[in-house]
């Protein structure tokens, strides 16, 4: 057996990577406990570099760039388009709103091989509560629409919450235009919060 094929059989198979807590958005089921911030004492670009070289020695694995929001960071590209080069999978994990077209380019430029974004209803009145900012919902839209442009795979994340229950809605996916037969829709988020309450009472889990 050769390395290669050790590595597959044996190493991890997906690395989720929290490259940053920085976040423009504000969720209350935020198990990144991700915030605006600035927060300082992150990973300096030359350390990431270093780690996505030991996670290429320890196996092939999809390596998901996630946070915190993970747009936010300078130097995302260039750690995308290393562990492309390292020949790793590379995916990532966004909020959705600040992905514009010239973004969605720089996605494919570097490797980004599939998008996940994450939608906690199916309207904006349900998923900018969640994420205590208004035009959240609209921004995720947008930038779905650039993916879709750019010919980037995406996937829309949603975490189950009793407050996508309202008249009418039992089925919860959202039904607007981001939905396409490359569009798996899949009910967990980036980042599972288990289960708990949000700030008026209602019951989140996720399944
Ligand atoms: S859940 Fe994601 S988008 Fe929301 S605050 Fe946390 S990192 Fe940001």
């Amino acid at each position: 057996m050769n390395k290669a094929h050790a590595h597959a059989n044996t190493g991890p198979r997906l690395v989720a990577w929290e490259v940053t807590r920085n976040c423009n958005l504000n969720c209350v089921h935020c198990r990144a406990a991700a915030s605006r911030g600035p927060y300082t004492g992150e990973l300096g670009t030359e350390k990431c570099l270093e780690i996505l070289k030991q996670i290429a020695a320890a196996g092939q694995p999809i390596v998901i760039l996630t946070g915190g929001e993970p747009l936010l960071r300078q130097d995302i590209f260039e750690l995308a388009k290393h562990g492309t080069g390292l020949g790793l999978r590379m995916v990532m994990a966004a909020n959705g709103t600040l992905i514009t077209s010239e973004m969605a380019g720089s996605m494919k430029s570097s490797g980004i091989q599939r998008v996940s974004i994450s939608l906690d209803g199916p309207d904006a009145s349900t998923h900018d509560r969640f994420r205590q900012v208004q035009g959240a919902f609209e921004g995720s839209i947008r930038g779905i629409e650039e993916l879709k442009k750019t010919g980037i795979e995406f996937q829309i994340n949603t975490d189950h919450h009793t407050a996508q229950r309202g008249p009418g809605s039992g089925d919860a996916r959202p039904r607007r235009k981001a939905r396409s037969s490359r569009a798996p829709y899949l009910p967990a988020g980036p980042h599972r919060t288990g289960q708990g309450y949000d700030q008026s009472g209602n019951q989140c889990r996720a399944v």
